[in-house]
């Protein structure tokens, strides 16, 4: 271990914890593509993580449930998309702690069938016992969160001790310092890459692994593929999260902020909506290396590497990291689209 590596984990160690993966997750190499596209391309195999189906929301939850645990929570809410991966781990590591589980979903992604309603992630949750919530609109974080305390506050009044999971950008990130593990244990295993791949979504993710990466010494560029907002937007929330990051984790932000590096060019039609970009990644990555890829993010980050290669800001020849960040369940929340492939 270096001694950057021993920072890291010391000053992680300061934040409650509650351990739900046990191991660090493999990065291999997928020679296939790696011959089929000219670069020499590696997965991080965050879909492995382990917890319901794995995926980054095991890594990120770890911090929030640390403290829900110190808190001596007896019930969680959390908010997010119907097929929302976080949600559903959410519900399992709830289940795994012993405590219940509120999940709030909202009307995020429009035009979808019956499935996306019932199947994938919805599915899972009702296995998991959790209680839910339906929240009319998919782009009013602020509200999603109010109409949480409301639920808490009657839950308090009869009795429980609630913690509430916030989606508002105004709140401590403890997402992300599971992800700033996350690029510090993808720093210990590969450090010589030229450029990293992520989806970038809250911003927990992208902003945890880009800081885990920096804190240990790795410069290469990491590109945050948008799934949720333009370029620019997207831009203004990572220098909030970083802000917010370094300010909870007490380092100078100025070694993260010139690192932020975003790119829309797949987001079209938009949240949660496949274009044909997607379904192209998708079946490429499954037919080419047997690994599936989600229809809402890991395929939209695999199109976005795609894309980068195309625009050459990535350049054939180049080492390259993919972060696969899992959500396979809501493959099949969107049947009717992957059916149509
Ligand atoms: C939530 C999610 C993301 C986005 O992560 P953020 O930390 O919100 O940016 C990416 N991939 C999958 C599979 C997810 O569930």
């Amino acid at each position: 271990m270096t001694t950057e590596q021993m920072n890291i984990d010391r000053k992680l160690s300061e934040f409650p914890r509650a351990r739900l993966m046990t191991e660090v997750t493999q990065v291999e190499r997928l020679d296939r593509l790696s011959d089929r596209l000219g670069i020499d391309l590696w997965l991080k195999r965050d879909d492995l993580t382990g917890l319901s189906f794995g995926g980054n929301k095991t890594r990120q939850l770890e911090f929030y449930f640390g403290e829900a645990v110190q808190q001596r929570a007896d019930t969680v809410l959390i908010t997010g998309a119907v097929q929302s991966n976080f949600v559903r781990t959410a519900a399992a590591a709830a289940a795994r702690l012993g405590m219940k589980s509120v999940l709030q979903l909202e009307e995020r992604v429009p035009g979808m069938g019956e499935q996306y309603y019932r199947s994938g992630n919805v599915l899972l949750a009702k296995v998991l016992g959790a209680e839910h919530m339906h929240f009319p609109v998919g782009e009013d974080e602020v509200g999603a969160d109010n109409a949480l305390h409301e639920r808490a506050a009657q839950l308090i009044a009869n009795g429980h001790r609630p913690y509430v999971i916030h989606l508002g950008i105004d709140h401590p990130p403890l997402g992300a310092l599971g992800y700033v593990q996350g690029g510090a244990e993808l720093g210990a295993q590969i450090s010589d890459f030229d450029a990293a791949v992520v989806p970038s979504g809250s911003g927990s993710t992208h902003g945890g692994f880009l800081t885990g990466l920096r804190l240990s010494g790795v410069h290469a560029p990491v590109y945050g593929i948008c799934v949720r907002r333009d370029q620019d937007q997207q831009y203004a929330r990572m220098e909030k999260v970083l802000g917010r990051l370094a300010a909870l984790m007490d380092f100078d932000p100025a070694i993260v902020m010139n690192g932020i590096n975003v790119w829309d060019g797949v987001l079209a039609p938009g949240y949660g909506q496949v274009g044909q970009g997607t379904r192209d990644a998708l079946t490429l990555m499954a037919r080419t290396e047997g690994i599936f890829l989600d229809p809402v993010y890991s395929a939209k980050t695999f199109s976005g590497l795609l894309g980068l290669l195309d625009e050459g800001v990535i350049s054939k020849g180049q080492k390259v990291v993919m972060l696969h960040t899992g959500g396979l369940p809501a493959l099949f929340g969107y049947q009717e689209v992957i059916e149509s492939i």
